[in-house]
């Protein structure tokens, strides 16, 4: 019987949709308010347009179920900025985090929003652990407030800091600061935040190309990053069950602050990688961005447990 139905399903004339554009979303939130709107999305341009912009968002969200809201930490400089405009990009909305650099975090937001896109800016230090479920609570008023939701779709554990230290004088201060940060920051974080995360939501973890080569100077920060290539398979196992995929993404050599910005701004440093790396350069933060952006779309989303190394090819 049910190759009947489908059958005589098929048969029917399909019934043609009116297209639904950014002009017909907008006249409609007119309508709503008996006004003569003509503002274009991400235009606010008084108090009753910002309204009709609202009416605007929601329509859209329901006409456009692909937007997505993702947290990205660290989102303020470096790579983590980069990957929230590159979402931003392609059609999305987010929540960024940043330690100390306001001034930073919210001159992304402004970016955003110049896209046509909304975001938000939260503090949060990564290695506060005790600080995450107060965050939590954060982000559910921001998404309630900001976008009338209670889940998010994407989280990008990105936030971080390098030290460089041989193994020998590397401290337990340090070892510890890196394993607070980065592992255990990463874990923690990711267990607060996951009961906001709608199901077939997507993790991005932050590794390093220097988890699968050495290189003198980083025992202690690779040693977490590999710890969280391993969490990383744990969690797709574990999370397989609410259709959460979680990959690492591990970087080569990019130029940001990160480090001091030697890599940026020691041309001994910038020639050696470059020399080692079959593209014949060091990475950009867009390399990144873009490579994050692209693992969270839709055409990625078999990709689960993985590592993927984005670094033009470093000590092939
Ligand atoms: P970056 O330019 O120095 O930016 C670091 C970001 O992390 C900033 O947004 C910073 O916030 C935030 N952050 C630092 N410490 C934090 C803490 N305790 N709590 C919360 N946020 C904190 O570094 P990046 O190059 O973008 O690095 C991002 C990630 O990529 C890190 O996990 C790093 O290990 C990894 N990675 C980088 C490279 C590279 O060569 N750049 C290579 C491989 C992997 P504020 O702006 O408020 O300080």
């Amino acid at each position: 019987m049910r190759s009947c139905d489908s059958a005589s399903a098929m048969a029917r004339p399909i019934p043609r949709l009116a297209p639904v554009t950014m002009a017909t979303l907008v006249a409609k939130s007119s309508s709503i308010r008996g006004e003569n709107a003509t503002a274009a999305p991400g235009e606010s341009t008084d108090a009753n347009g910002g309204d009709a912009l609202s009416i605007v968002r929601k329509d859209f969200a329901q006409y456009f179920p692909l937007l997505k809201i993702a947290i990205i930490t660290g989102g303020s400089r470096g790579l983590g900025k980069s990957m929230s405009l590159h979402l931003a990009g392609k059609g999305h909305d987010v929540v960024l985090t940043y330690n100390s650099k306001k001034v930073e975090a919210d001159a992304v937001v402004v970016q955003i929003e110049k896209m046509g896109r909304k975001a938000v800016a939260l503090q949060l230090d990564v290695a506060n652990h005790k600080s995450f479920k107060v965050f939590a609570e954060n982000v559910k008023n921001t998404l309630r407030d900001n976008w009338q939701r209670n889940d998010f779709d994407f989280l990008v554990n990105n936030a971080g800091i390098g030290i460089h230290a041989s193994f020998m004088e590397t401290t337990e201060e340090q070892f510890d600061q890196l394993m607070n940060i980065h592992l255990k920051g990463t874990f923690f974080l990711t267990q607060k935040l996951l009961p906001l995360m709608k199901d077939g939501g997507r993790i991005v973890n932050l590794s390093s190309g220097l988890a699968r080569f050495s290189l003198p100077g980083y025992a202690a920060y690779a040693a977490m990053k590999g710890g969280i290539e391993v969490l990383t398979r744990y969690m797709a196992k574990e999370l397989g069950a609410r259709r959460i995929t979680v990959n690492a993404v591990a970087p080569g050599a990019i130029e940001t602050d990160f480090g001091g910005g030697a890599v940026r701004d020691n041309k001994q440093i910038n020639d050696f990688i470059a020399s080692q790396t079959a593209l014949g350069r060091v990475g950009l933060p867009d390399d990144i961005g873009g490579a994050v952006a692209s693992l969270l779309s839709d055409d990625s989303g078999w990709i689960n447990g993985q590592r993927v190394e984005v670094s033009g090819g470093v000590s092939l």
